[in-house]
This record gives structure tokens, sequence and C-alpha cells, in this order.
């Protein structure tokens, strides 16, 4: 049986399927996303703190990455280099005008 904690109430649910084979992770209570509740909460490393859902329908997206480049120098470096990677030029310009405008306000 695994253990899953919803992050949002600290509800604990059990099931006996995997968390990628898990139908519907999220908390009966509250609604967020649950995680499971074996992950070592002293470690701070790559760890569940979004939910992210598809604006077209409202799905939740599990395998994705979230960036605060408003508030991370890491995530505007992180700008820069998908920007310098992608082979969309509109895309690219708009990140690196959206990191330097971020940068301009940091600098503040
Ligand atoms: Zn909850």
């Amino acid at each position: 049986m695994n253990e899953y904690i919803c992050p949002n109430c600290k509800t604990r649910s059990y099931s006996s399927a995997t968390y990628e084979n898990l139908k519907d992770p999220v908390c009966g209570e509250c609604g967020a996303i649950v995680v499971p509740a074996s992950e070592p909460e002293e470690r701070d490393g790559l760890k569940i703190k979004y939910n992210v859902f598809k604006v077209e329908n409202g799905e939740p997206v599990f395998d994705c990455f979230v960036l605060r480049p408003d508030r991370d120098p890491a995530a505007r470096a992180a700008l820069r280099a998908y920007a310098a990677a992608t082979q969309n030029a509109d895309l690219a310009a708009d990140l690196l005008a959206w990191a330097e405008r971020l940068e301009q306000e940091a600098a503040k």
C-alpha cells in the first residue's frame, strides 16, 4: 500500500496504485494534488510545489517544472538558456525580453 499526503492540508490517503498510476491524485479534503508521503522532508531537492493545469481543458499536468523568474535568478538564467535552445524565434525573443525586464526590475 502506498501512502500519499496533501501538501496543502496534510491529509493522508492510501492506494495500491503507484504515484504514476494514480487515476485521481487529488486531495479529497481540499482538491490539491497529493504527493507520496515517503518523500524525505529534510532534503531541499526537487519537490512538488505547484499544481499545474492545462488552460484549454483544466486537466492536471504532472511531469512539468515551474519557474519563478520574478524572484529566482536561476529561473531567469533558465529563460535565457531556453531562448538560446529553442527553434521558435518569436518565443526566444519574448523570453529574452521578459528576462531582460525582470533583470532590470531586480537591479532596482
Ligand atoms: Zn488537502
